[in-house]
C-alpha cells in the first residue's frame, strides 16, 4: 500500500497489464478492460507495410503490420533496414494512449525468404521426404533467429496443408500427400517457437523467449483437398473426410502451442471457410481448446461474396461471427474500422466476440513478451545467412533428395558419381540457376529467376566444388548430340524442371517439364550416360522419357544451398529421402494418392532408392565432419572390458 501510495503521489498509476510480473492472463483482462470499442477495433487490423507509417499505426491503433505475398518486394533491403523499418512502425503504436505494441507477421516459410542474404530452406516437400521431424526443429529454430534479426516476431508458418493433387500450386508448401507425415512435421513448430513444457494448458500459445517467434498453422482447413487441386476452390467431403485428412495436423500443432492459426481462402462443401463459424469457432476454438488468434488471409474476407469485395459490411459480419481474431485487409483500413464499427454499435457483433478476438491478439503479444521489448537491437543481424544456418539448409537437402532410379538394369548403379574423370557435362536450364532452385515465395512472391536476386549456391556450381581438381565441368545448357559426342564426356548431369510459380499461378493441368527440359534430356541422354535431376515443385511428367535415363533424382526446390545436391551426388553422403507424395505415370491418373483402390504409380509413395557413401571420406569423418571412428573404438573397448572380454 505504501508503494502504491509513493508511486501515486509520484503522479504514476501502477497499470496491472505492464507489470511484467502478473500472470498473462490477469495482463490481457486489466487491459481489454482499460480499452475502448476504437482501440479494440483497431488491434484487429492487420494492413500491408506499404500503407503504415508511425502515424498511421498511432492515430488508428492498428495492431498489426505485414509483408506478405502481395506486398511491394523489399530486394535488397538489409536486416538493419527491416528492423529500422519495423521499430518505426512500432514506434508509433508505442506513442497511443495505452501504448499497446503492434505484431509484425511475414511469410518466412522456407526459411527467412523475403531477405536479401537469408538462407533458404527447402520447400515443404522437400522437407516432408526427408522424414526428419528433429530436423525440421532445427529449421524452424534457424529460421526463427534470422526472422528476429529483422526485428519481426511473427511468421505466417508453417502451412500444415495435405496436397491430395499435385495440380494444386501449392502443393510444394504442403510436407506430404499424407496426414501422418504432415503430423509430424509440425515439430518445426517447436523450432519456431519453442519447446512446449510438460503440463501446459491445452490450446494456450507458447513461445520461448526473444529468438523465438509466433508460428502460423494455415490454412484451416481442407485447403489441400479441392477439386482438381484447384487453388482456393472446393473440398468436397464429409466431417469424417476432413477429420481424417486434413485436421490431424491441427490438434498437433495445437498440442505443440501454435500461437496463431490462419483461415483457408477454399470452401468446404461449397462454404466459404471465411466464414464458417462451425469450423472455427465450434471446432477449432470450442471442440481443439485453441486460445491464439486466428486470422485470415490476404483479403480473404472480400472473398466471402462474389465478386470478392461487393458487400464488404457482410463479410466484416460473417467474418468476425464465423470467428476470425485478426483481419489481413491489407490495404483499405479505414473501410473495414468503418464497417466493424457499425456492426458492434448497432449490435450486429456483440462486444463479447470483439472482447474475445482482441484478447486472443493481446494474449500473444504477451506471451511474445512485445511488452517488455517492443523495439529490436541490431545483436542478430550477422544471424542472416549465418554460416551455421547455411550448414542446417545443406544438410537438409541432402536428406531431401529423393533418388527414383540408378541404372539402366538392376544390376548397375551410377551413382554416386566418380569425382575423379577427365570431363563431366552439366546440362539444363536449371543447372546454374538460383531462383529456380528456390522456387516461389523467395524475395518476390512468384520467385525470380537467375542468380543475381540473393546469394547462395547453384548446383553447378557446387559440382564444380566438389570434383577433383584435374576433373574438368563443361556446362552447356542445350547441347546437341554431335557436340556431346565430340566431346568424350564421361558421363552428364543434367538439371531440369519446372519455372517458379506461386499460389494459383502455379496451377497446372499438364504438369510438364519446363521447355527445353524434355529436349535435353532426349539429346543428352541418348549420347552419354546421364544423371538427370529434377527441380520441381511436385511430381512431373517424366514416364515418356524414364527409359533413357540412367540415374534419376527428385531434388525438389532446395533453396540456396546447392551444395547439399553435390554432396550426395559423389557419396560423400548417401541417398536416403524417401517420395512424400505419389508419383503418377500420367496426369490422367490425378488425383491418385497411396490407399486408392486403382493405385499404378510410376514410383509409389515412400520409393526412394539409397546408396553407399564412398569409404574414403565416412572411415575419416562421420556425419557433418565429425571423426566417429575412434570415438566408437573407445565405447567398444569400454565395454568389453567391463563384459571381462579381456580375462577370459
Ligand atoms: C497466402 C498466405 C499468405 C498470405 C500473406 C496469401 O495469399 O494464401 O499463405 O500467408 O497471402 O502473404
Amino acid at each position: 500500500v505504501l508503494w502504491w501510495g509513493c508511486r501515486r503521489t509520484m503522479g504514476e498509476e501502477y497499470m496491472v497489464y505492464k507489470d511484467a510480473k502478473q500472470p498473462i492472463g490477469v495482463r490481457v483482462k486489466d487491459l481489454l478492460g482499460r480499452m475502448t470499442l476504437e482501440e479494440k477495433i483497431g488491434q484487429m487490423a492487420q494492413i500491408d507495410r506499404t500503407v503504415a507509417t508511425a502515424d498511421i499505426m498511432k492515430n488508428y491503433y492498428l495492431g498489426s503490420v505485414l509483408s506478405g505475398g502481395g506486398s511491394t518486394p523489399l530486394p535488397r533491403a538489409t536486416a538493419t533496414d527491416w528492423v529500422n523499418m519495423v521499430n518505426d512502425f512500432q514506434k508509433g503504436s508505442l506513442s497511443t494512449r495505452l501504448g499497446i505494441p503492434m505484431i509484425y507477421g511475414i511469410d518466412a516459410v522456407h526459411g527467412h525468404n523475403n531477405v536479401y542474404n537469408a538462407t533458404i530452406f527447402p520447400h515443404n516437400i522437400g522437407l516432408g521426404a526427408t522424414r526428419d521431424p528433429e530436423l525440421l526443429k532445427r529449421i524452424g529454430d534457424a529460421t526463427a533467429v534470422e526472422v528476429r534479426a529483422t526485428g519481426i516476431p511473427y511468421a505466417f508458418a508453417p502451412c500444415i496443408a495435405v496436397c491430395r493433387d499435385p495440380r494444386w500450386g501449392r502443393c510444394y508448401e504442403s510436407y506430404s500427400e499424407d496426414p501422418k507425415i504432415v503430423e509430424e512435421m509440425t515439430d518445426i513448430i517447436l523450432g519456431l517457437q519453442g519447446e512446449i513444457p510438460n503440463g501446459s494448458e491445452k490450446g494456450v500459445p507458447y513461445v520461448a523467449g526473444k529468438n523465438k517467434v509466433a508460428a502460423c498453422a494455415k490454412h484451416f482447413v481442407g485447403d489441400g483437398g479441392t477439386t482438381k487441386g484447384i487453388n482456393e476452390n472446393n473440398t468436397l467431403t464429409n466431417m469424417q473426410g476432413l477429420l481424417n485428412l486434413h485436421m490431424p495436423a491441427y490438434y498437433d500443432s495445437i498440442r505443440k502451442g501454435v500461437a496463431t492459426v490462419m483461415i483457408s481462402y477454399s470452401s468446404w462443401n461449397g462454404k466459404k471457410m471465411h466464414g464458417n463459424q462451425e469450423l472455427i469457432s465450434g471446432f477449432l476454438k470450442g471442440k481443439l481448446k485453441f486460445k491464439g488468434f486466428v486470422i485470415s488471409d490476404w483479403q480473404g474476407i472480400d472473398r466471402i461474396t462474389s465478386p470478392p469485395h461487393s458487400n464488404y459490411t457482410y463479410s466484416v459480419l460473417e467474418s468476425t461471427l464465423a470467428g476470425i481474431d485478426m483481419i489481413m485487409i491489407p490495404y483499405n483500413f479505414t473501410e473495414f474500422i468503418d464497417d466493424l464499427t457499425y456492426l458492434v454499435k448497432k449490435n450486429f457483433i456483440p462486444v463479447e466476440r470483439i472482447d474475445d478476438a482482441v484478447g486472443r491478439i493481446l494474449l500473444v503479444k504477451f506471451t511474445l513478451g512485445l511488452f517488455e521489448s517492443p523495439l529490436s537491437d541490431l545483436s542478430l543481424v550477422n544471424e542472416v545467412g549465418s554460416q551455421a544456418h547455411r550448414n542446417l539448409a545443406r544438410e537438409a537437402v541432402r536428406k531431401s533428395l529423393v533418388l527414383l532410379k540408378n541404372g539402366k538394369n538392376a544390376n548397375d548403379s551410377v551413382l554416386p558419381l566418380p569425382k575423379k574423370v577427365s570431363k563431366i557435362l552439366v546440362a539444363g536450364s536449371h543447372a546454374d540457376n538460383l531462383g529456380y532452385q528456390c522456387g516461389g515465395w523467395t524475395i518476390a512472391w512468384q520467385g525470380f529467376s537467375g542468380n543475381n536476386y540473393t546469394s547462395g549456391t547453384t548446383i553447378l556450381t557446387a559440382i564444380n566444388s566438389s570434383v577433383d581438381k584435374d576433373t574438368e565441368v563443361i556446362y552447356s545448357e542445350n547441347p546437341d548430340s554431335d557436340y556431346i559426342k565430340s566431346n568424350n564426356f564421361n558421363y552428364a548431369v543434367v538439371v531440369v524442371g519446372e519455372h517458379p510459380y506461386t499460389e494459383s499461378a502455379g496451377d497446372s493441368e499438364t504438369l510438364t517439364l519446363a521447355d527445353p527440359g524434355p529436349d535435353v534430356i532426349k539429346n543428352v541422354c541418348g549420347a552419354v550416360t546421364c544423371v538427370v535431376i529434377i527441380i520441381s515443385g511436385r511430381p512431373v511428367v517424366i514416364e515418356p522419357y524414364i527409359s533413357v535415363i540412367d540415374a534419376l533424382v527428385a531434388a525438389w526446390l532446395p533453396g540456396t544451398e546447392g551444395q547439399g545436391v553435390s554432396d550426395v551426388l559423389f557419396g560423400d553422403y548417401s541417398f536416403t529421402g524417401k517420395l512424400s507424395r505419389t508419383w503418377f505415370r500420367t496426369v490422367d491418373q490425378l488425383p491418385m494418392n497411396v490407399g486408392d483402390s486403382h493405385y499404378d504409380p510410376l514410383f509409389p509413395f515412400g520409393f526412394g532408392l539409397t546408396t553407399k557413401t564412398i569409404v574414403s571420406r565416412s572411415t575419416s569423418a562421420g556425419v557433418d565432419g565429425r571423426p566417429y571412428v575412434p570415438l566408437i573404438m573407445i565405447f567398444v573397448f569400454i565395454d568389453l572390458y567391463f563384459q571381462g572380454k579381456f580375462l577370459s
